[in-house]
């Protein structure tokens, strides 16, 4: 079983017990740490229709070859393994996933899935362009709930932003979204420095009127050009400081292992939410896993490390070996993204390539 190093000495890795490697189909991901993981993000492709600053470069991008891209057969094995152990939701992401052309086979074909406990939930993270043609077909398919990502309502700074002048476009997906079933509804905005951070209560008031919940993300190091700065980074606290300026909030308790903490809005139905992975890491109770398009295994966002499942896949292993693949890589999961240690290393992968 072979992992690939991506930029980090094989050294570092933490010893694992090569008998730990073994398949326990239908046995829980567990790691070294007691996480149990339940969510695994799909990316179906490195492609998208916008270059946002913090995730892609304007030119120059390397995709991934065609014919390393998981088929959709190939996506559904890993995904039927993976419910088999107790993996419960599956995300869809990307670069842009409804940039792929069978995106609503790949829908349907996850939602068939079943897990020891019955039927699994397809989500999806989008930018929301396309969402007004497929919206319809990824519902029939099986789609449980979408998020959609917008920074900025503002035309021109959405051009600068994302490079591409398509905001009317992600408005009428968000419209598209809110005049659907699929619920809770959330919109994804990464706030930034001179760029947004002056529209925060604007964008919180903008899907309050949308009926979905915005929630703000902290800017991670994960920019394909190695621009990140934290002294730059918009903190949890600037966020909390600006809408509280506007109204009282109120923490909604219970969150368990969801990325993101929330706030009533005036003691509210509306809630905001804030995903601070740098300020305030929630690694201790992640349940995260990671496939990328082109089929290597992440244990986090921030992994140096991959699990090649593309020789087991085109290879004729059995599922018992993707199985075991699985577990080698949920046994290589760190604590932590270690951001603020002095060793920390950006992965040599931008975002668009991880899935977000
Ligand atoms: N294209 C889709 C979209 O934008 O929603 C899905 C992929 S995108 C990589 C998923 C999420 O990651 C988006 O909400 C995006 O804003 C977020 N993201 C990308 N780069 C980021 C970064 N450097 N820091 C924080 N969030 C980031
Ligand atoms: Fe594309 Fe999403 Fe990255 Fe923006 S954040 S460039 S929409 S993949």
């Amino acid at each position: 079983m072979s992992a690939v190093n991506v930029g980090m000495p094989r050294a570092r890795l933490p010893e694992i017990d090569p008998s730990a490697y073994e398949a326990a189909p239908g046995a829980p991901l567990v790691d070294t740490f007691g996480r149990v993981h339940r969510d695994l993000r799909i990316s179906l492709t490195d492609r998208c229709s916008l270059r946002c600053t913090y995730c892609m470069p304007e030119q120059g991008n390397e995709w991934l070859a065609r014919e390393s891209i998981l088929t959709v057969d190939e996506i559904e094995r890993v995904a039927r393994i993976a419910a088999a152990a107790g993996v419960t939701t599956f995300r869809l992401t990307g670069g842009e996933p409804l940039l792929r052309r069978d995106v609503v086979d790949v829908v349907a074909r996850l939602a068939a899935v079943r897990g020891p406990d019955g039927p699994v939930q397809i989500a999806m993270t989008t930018n929301g362009i396309r969402l007004p043609e497929l919206l319809p077909d990824l519902v029939a398919a099986g789609l449980s709930r979408v998020n959609v990502s917008i920074d900025t309502i503002r035309r021109d700074r959405f051009a600068a932003l994302t490079r591409r002048d398509r905001l009317p476009e992600v408005l009428e997906g968000i419209a598209a979204a809110a005049a659907s079933d699929l619920r809770p509804l959330k919109l994804n905005a990464v706030a930034m420095r001179g760029v947004n951070d002056d529209e925060l209560v604007e964008l919180v008031e903008f899907a309050v009127s949308q009926g979905a919940q915005l929630r703000f993300i902290e800017q991670m190091p994960l920019d394909a050009g190695h621009t990140w700065d934290r002294a730059q980074m918009v903190t949890r606290e600037e966020i909390l400081g600006a809408l509280s300026a506007r109204w009282e909030l109120t923490p909604v308790p219970g969150r368990g292992g969801a990325p993101a903490e929330r706030w009533r809005l005036d003691g509210g139905p509306d809630t905001v939410g804030v995903i601070a992975s740098v300020t305030a890491p929630f690694c201790g109770d992640c349940d995260r896993l990671r496939l990328t398009a082109d089929g290597q295994l992440r244990n986090c966002l921030f992994s140096t490390t991959e699990f090649d499942l593309v020789p087991l896949l085109r290879g004729g292993a059995g599922d018992d070996d993707l199985d075991g693949m699985l577990r080698a890589c949920i046994l290589r999961k760190l604590p932590g993204h270690a951001i603020d240690d002095p060793g920390f290393l950006q992965p040599a992968r931008g975002m668009n390539a991880i899935g977000g």
